[in-house]
């Protein structure tokens, strides 16, 4: 049936009414939650498909919520940032994913998500700073992920802060990859070490040439500036085989494994080919 524009109107204010009564919903239930015992940690691996060895864990957040049942981030990180929460939650993540760390190889890295809160002010990097030294974990174990969309909340800011997460010496990595807008200006800016592709352009790859040019020119400038390009989203044999074609060979996606718990990531690690 044909709506009219006022109907779709109405139909976009409550769905839009429906999203803020849920943020805050979530953001309220967060507030109350016992954040050491209801979020955890799943562990994704980015592997060198050239030789099928794991390079990195991602660490992708979960919250099993007595109130509302098993949450995804999806969900929850998102009404985190919109509320500023995050930078509560994010300290206490890290400390998971550093004692997670400590059981696997030396060669095992993380790789662990920051938003635009956490790197906006000085005190809260400082403060992950510190959280990383008294894990006794190497600091070139560890890179973190930040994406356009949280450099932007404040360019100067987050900048200096960027800096600072580089002299405490771990890996910086610039996550969905020209999904935000000013990529080619901000990586010039940025003290990176690698790109990660977002899993969109992997999708259509086998039937879009567009998609697979995107892809290899991408790959052509990570190369051209020295970065690592990691391609996430990668689902299918086809799809890595198109990759490797193209030279990219740092892999995250179902492919190899669907985000896993941490009890899951040592027998993975030990049936891959080098271990
Ligand atoms: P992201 O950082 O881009 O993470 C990749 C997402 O793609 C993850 O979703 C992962 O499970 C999913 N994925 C991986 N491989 C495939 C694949 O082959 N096919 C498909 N269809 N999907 C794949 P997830 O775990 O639901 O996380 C969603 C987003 O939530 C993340 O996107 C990230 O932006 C955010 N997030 C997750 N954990 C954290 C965290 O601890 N801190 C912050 N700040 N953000 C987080
Ligand atoms: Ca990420
Ligand atoms: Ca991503
Ligand atoms: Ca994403």
């Amino acid at each position: 049936a044909k709506r009219t524009g006022r109907m779709k109107t109405m139909v976009f204010s409550d769905e839009h009414e429906r999203d803020v009564r849920e943020a805050a919903l979530l953001e309220r239930t967060m507030r109350e939650a016992d954040l050491e015992a209801e979020f955890f940690l799943t562990f994704q691996p980015i592997v060198d498909s050239n030789e099928d060895r794991t390079l990195l864990l991602e660490c992708l957040a979960r919250w099993q919520s007595p109130v509302l049942g098993l949450v995804s981030p999806g969900r929850f990180i998102v009404a985190a940032e919109q509320s500023g929460f995050i930078s509560t939650l994010t300290p206490v993540l890290l400390k998971k994913a550093l004692e997670a760390i400590k059981q696997w190889p030396e060669e095992v890295g993380i790789s662990f998500n920051l938003s635009g809160h956490d790197i906006v002010a000085a005190e809260k990097v400082l403060a992950l700073i510190g959280i990383l030294m008294r894990s006794g974990v190497s600091p070139s174990r560890v890179e973190f992920e930040v994406t356009e969309t949280a450099l932007m909340m404040n360019i100067e800011e987050a900048l200096a802060n960027i800096h600072r997460l580089k002299e405490a010496g771990v890996r910086i990595s610039l996550d969905d990859f020209g999904t935000g807008y000013s990529s080619l200006s901000q990586i010039q800016k940025l003290p990176l070490d690698k790109i990660k592709v977002d899993g969109s352009f992997i999708r259509d790859l086998a039937d879009s040439e567009a998609s697979r040019k995107i892809v290899s020119s991408v790959s052509a400038l990570s190369r051209d500036l020295s970065l690592s390009c990691v391609v996430e989203g990668v689902e299918t044999r086809e799809q890595l085989d198109i990759l490797q074609g193209i030279g990219c060979h740092l892999i995250q996606g179902y492919f190899y494994s669907k985000p896993m718990r941490e009890t899951e990531v040592d027998a993975f690690l030990k049936g891959q080919s080098n271990l």
